[in-house]
């Protein structure tokens, strides 16, 4: 009994033993299958992740991801892995061999920009450091690239360089001649209100420091700008033209019309007088063939009715012919009107720019064109009346230094102000124009010999006299003058030699003098 008792009692505790094995069991399946299920997880993200590498490696992946959704194909997924594993590796080898070959290659580059003599210096030593560290083996992809971002960055580096290089052509002094130069002309040039701060601009940056583009830039809009003006001025002339042949067809149609009127108006006129003439005569023979008094009567009032008609039908066609005529007259005289207007404008139009044509726009003293006219009417009264004429031909004393130490503007306004007072220190007789630059023309008409010397060196003691003050400075501001009296049997021009070799002379005997050529 005690036996079988315990037999049971050691069943039980082995059931139990069982049971606790077969708890703990269960608990190592679940374990694995957790660990297996993060595992095939893994497997999957990691496969997705060598995707793009190579196409059949691709197709051994996803098929490798359909067999392992679920557990009972895992066994079909093993040959599958082994496939895998041999391409993996393959691949693996083909990534490395390509990446030293990229390597090889990134060094070649490197040796290439080596040989770029105008790359700048902190350039080439980073390109050295950058040289030897490529000597180091490159493991990942990620390590190539940013090297080759480092080299695209050194060619960046050395282009920039070079293409504002070439960007900015050197400045030679002939530019900086032929920039002033062309200052000078755009000062000699009547531009329109609305260009002339454009110009204003322009003309500061030609006379400073200028850069070539600059320079051509200036050329392309001044000529345009002239370009412009001319195209301007056509179209004005055009206009005028085109109203001027509106108006001249206008009153040829009314001259045809008053003709052909006229000509149709004779003929039936002169069937009037036929038909009166006819009228008087039927009553002269009326009269003379009639004894009878009444029938006399009756032929006759008949006969002064028909005359009488025959008058009215002239007279009004006399009337309709007048009111014709005027009518043609006055739309005539209506085209007169306005077209005498157009031309007047137009007639002002031009005055005005001839007028400026000859005027220096930065002094507003007559220009060289505005000279040379007043030099060939003044040689012909010369030549007319016998009366002394002199030439006076003045240069400001080193105004390069007043546009050097106080700029271009305010070198500007001191020519304004020599300008007028030079023209209010003559008489109305006498003429001064700009001639160019610092540079101005005298005629002096009627000046006898003795007087010539005190006039013209009153004349520089009054520039002398201007108190010109420039940044808190007070500047005196000289002429030196050169001049010369036309002689018998010389052209004006040759005065005008004279006169300017009389200036040289005043320069070179210490400024501020005059010296008369006699
Ligand atoms: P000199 O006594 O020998 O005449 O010396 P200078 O400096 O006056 O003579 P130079 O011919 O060397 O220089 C003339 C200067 O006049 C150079 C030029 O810049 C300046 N100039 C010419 N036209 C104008 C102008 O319209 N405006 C300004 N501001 N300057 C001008
Ligand atoms: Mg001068
Ligand atoms: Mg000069």
């Amino acid at each position: 009994m005690k036996d079988s008792s315990t037999a049971v009692s050691q069943v039980s505790l082995l059931k139990q033993k069982l049971n606790s094995a077969k708890l703990a069991l269960e608990e190592i399946h679940k374990d694995r299958n957790e660990k297996l299920r993060t595992l095939i997880q893994f497997l999957g993200h990691l496969s997705l992740a060598c995707k793009g590498q190579n196409l059949e490696l691709d197709n051994r992946l996803a098929k490798l991801r359909h067999h392992l959704q679920g557990y009972d194909q895992i066994d079909e997924a093993l040959p599958e892995l082994v496939e895998i594993e041999r391409l993996l590796k393959g691949q693996y080898n083909h990534t490395m061999t390509q990446l030293e070959e990229s390597r090889t290659s990134l060094s070649r580059v490197i040796s290439q920009i080596q040989r770029v003599d105008s790359a700048p210096e902190e350039i080439k030593k980073e390109i050295n450091y950058f040289k030897k560290d490529l000597n180091k083996p490159i493991h990942t992809i990620w390590e190539y690239i940013p090297k080759v971002e480092q080299v695209i960055g050194f060619y960046e580096h050395i282009l920039q360089k070079q293409f504002a290089g070439t960007d900015e052509h050197v400045i030679l002094p002939q530019h900086l001649i032929l920039a002033k130069e062309l200052a000078q002309k755009i000062s000699e040039i009547e531009f329109r209100k609305e260009q002339r701060d454009q110009i204003l601009v322009m003309k500061e940056v030609l006379m400073g420091d200028i850069k070539l583009n600059t320079l051509l830039e200036s050329y392309q809009t001044i000529l345009s700008l002239l370009l412009n003006n001319i195209a301007r001025e056509k179209t004005a002339s055009q206009d005028f033209l085109y109203a001027l042949n509106d108006a001249i067809s206008v009153v040829r149609d009314v001259v045809s019309n008053t003709a052909n009127n006229n000509e149709r108006s004779q003929q039936i006129k002169s069937q009037l007088n036929k038909e009166i003439n006819l009228r008087v005569d039927n009553a002269d023979g009326i009269l003379i063939e009639s004894d009878d008094l009444n029938a006399l009567k009756t032929a006759l009032t008949i006969q002064l009715s028909s005359l009488k008609d025959a008058l009215s039908r002239k007279e009004a066609l006399e009337n309709r012919e007048q009111t014709l005529l005027r009518k043609s007259i006055e739309s005539m005289r209506k085209e007169l009107t306005s077209i005498t207007k157009e031309a007047n404008s137009y007639k002002e139009k031009l005055f005005e720019h001839q007028k400026l044509n000859l005027l220096d726009p930065l002094t507003q003293l007559p220009n060289r064109t505005a000279l040379e006219d007043r030099m060939e009417q003044e040689f012909r009264n010369h030549k007319r009346f016998n009366a002394p004429l002199w030439v006076a031909v003045t240069d400001i004393d080193y105004f390069k230094s007043v546009n050097d130490n106080f700029g271009h503007s305010t070198g500007d306004k001191t020519l304004q102000v020599i300008a007028m007072a030079l023209k209010n220190s003559l008489r109305e007789s006498e003429f001064v124009a700009r001639y160019g630059g610092e540079e101005f023309v005298l005629l002096l008409p009627e000046v006898n010999e003795d007087n010539i010397g005190l006039l013209l060196n009153r004349v520089r003691e009054k520039i002398k006299n201007i108190p010109f003050k420039f940044k808190n400075q007070r500047i005196t501001v000289t002429l030196s003058i050169g001049a010369a009296q036309v002689m018998e049997n010389e052209r004006i021009e040759e005065t005008f030699e004279r006169a300017d070799a009389a200036l040289y002379k005043a320069k070179h005997n210490g400024r501020d003098r005059v010296v008369i050529d006699i």
